[in-house]
């Protein structure tokens, strides 16, 4: 994608229509927050369900979990979220990429025996050390991407503990409650959807990287095998790309990239982003991982209960391996949003619209009467609308303004559909009784059917 405005019209856009609001705006905004608006919340609600159905509920193989975001403290020492306290981090201020500043001073040659964190700082200034991509970095911190919050009543003696950084550990912390009650048998999955909170050095890109988001996951166990689970690892990926472009999204914007040795995780035997081309580059949009038994092993090791599974069949214990699939909703919403927009000249007008999937646009449709001052048009559409909602409920009414306006205003915010009825509904020209313009989003194009027809293409659009 090279229109390098397309980002800014989609922030203007998304706060002109209701999407997305700055988080605390009257208070001057509080970075690395979003607010989502009437429109936002139902595109966002859409994603979700529709990740939902298809990793939960058309499956007989995955159970859902709702863990807490406040979690015990030793949770992130078993996931290795706190050992990196004491690392002095820099940040590529492109690519967001992480480096132990004390690595790449070493790389380069440089004695960091001893040396403090502002001398690491002034070491790199002299030296002009970039990222390895070649990008500027930040100063180096000692920082943790956990957020810190005190529980307790009283002053002075908080517990401090920490806002869950990935809803991944929510999941494992729960395998062994999940076996216990629900009795699967391997292979299984455990799926949530919940909020994440980081520390992130440097936000930006509107909702690409955001310090409160959410996320959907799966964390599917299997037997491990010679093959290290190669044929569902591969099954997962392919999955997941599915749902994505199920979203809608034009498929020669999404690609896989797998994560090379170095970016991987320690414990990570194999890596795969899927990304979007958006207008900061090629981007992750989402990871599958493979986590072998990092997870369930050291949760095992730190809270001293066993999280190994008997295979009932051969008596085997043993500690199950993880692929896990996750991706963020609002990198999902962002993304849908910079595929969906379009600009075009309908009837020698300039207009914006949004080619979002009639299954994820916030308003199905929208019906208005031809004039709002004649009773017998509001009454019939009015009508309508009560019998398209029947099928989905957000169809929209507007009677305000000039037909044309309604349209342009629908067209902002990706509604697929605009129904009006006029007075040949009422059985003004023979014939025509109760039939209803229908027009297009996308080419404006204008049909006349019957109610009934209309109820029936929308139904099958939204599915
Ligand atoms: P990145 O490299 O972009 O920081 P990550 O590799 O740390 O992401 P994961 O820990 O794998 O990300 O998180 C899974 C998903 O959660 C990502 O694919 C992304 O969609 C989403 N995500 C992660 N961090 C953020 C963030 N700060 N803001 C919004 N979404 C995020």
């Amino acid at each position: 994608m090279n229109d390098p405005s397309l980002m800014e019209k989609i922030v203007s856009l998304a706060k002109r229509r209701g999407f997305v609001f700055p988080g605390s705006e009257i208070y001057g905004g509080l970075a690395g927050t979003y607010d989502y608006g009437p429109m936002g919340v139902l595109l966002n609600n859409n994603i979700k369900n529709y990740w939902w159905k298809k990793f939960v509920e058309e499956r007989d193989d995955v159970y859902a979990v709702d863990a807490s975001i406040l979690m015990h403290p030793r949770v992130w020492e078993a996931s290795g979220h706190t050992n990196g306290f004491s690392d002095p981090l820099v940040e590529d201020k492109v690519t967001h990429k992480r480096y132990r500043a004390d690595h790449l001073l070493e790389n380069v040659g440089v004695n960091v025996h001893d040396l403090s964190i502002a001398d690491m700082g002034g070491k790199m200034h002299e030296l002009r050390l970039k990222s390895p991509d070649g990008n500027e970095l930040t100063e180096p911190k000692v920082f943790n991407l956990l957020v810190e919050a005190g529980i307790g009543a009283v002053e002075g003696q908080k517990e401090s503990v920490f806002l869950r950084g990935e809803i991944t550990q929510g999941v494992h912390v729960n395998f062994k409650n999940v076996l216990d009650s629900m009795h699967p048998k391997l292979p299984f999955g455990i799926a949530q959807i919940g909020k994440a909170f980081r520390n992130e050095i440097v936000p930006g890109n509107f909702l690409f990287r955001v310090r409160e988001f959410e996320q959907m996951e799966l964390q599917y166990y299997i037997k491990p095998d010679p093959t290290g689970g190669k044929q569902q690892y591969e099954y997962w990926k392919q999955f997941s790309m599915d749902w994505y472009k199920g979203l809608g999204i034009r498929p020669e914007n999404l690609r896989f990239r797998q994560h090379e040795e170095h970016e991987r995780a320690h414990y990570a035997q194999d890596a795969w982003d899927i990304e979007f081309n958006s207008p900061m580059g090629w981007k992750e949009a989402w990871g599958i991982h493979h986590r072998g038994d990092w997870d369930l092993r050291r949760h095992q090791e730190y809270s001293g209960i066993s999280l190994q599974y008997l295979d009932p069949d051969t008596n085997e214990r043993f500690t199950p391996s993880i692929i896990e699939t996750s991706g963020g909703v609002g990198r999902a919403f962002l993304f849908a949003l910079l595929d969906a927009y379009r600009e075009d000249s309908l009837g020698g007008e300039t207009r914006v619209y949004l080619a979002l999937s009639p299954k994820i646009a916030p308003v199905k449709a929208m019906v208005s009467p031809l004039l709002k001052n004649k009773p017998e048009l509001v009454a019939k559409a009015r009508e309508v609308r009560s019998l398209l909602r029947k099928v989905h409920p957000t169809i929209a009414w507007d009677d305000n303004g000039n037909i044309g306006k309604r349209y342009r205003r629908q067209d902002e915010i990706g509604t697929p559909f605009c129904i009006t009825v006029d007075f040949d509904t009422l059985g003004e020209k023979s014939g025509l009784k109760d039939t209803v313009t229908l027009r297009q989003r996308d080419t404006g194009a204008q049909e006349r059917f019957t109610v009934s027809e209309i109820i029936e293409r929308i139904r099958l659009a939204i599915q």
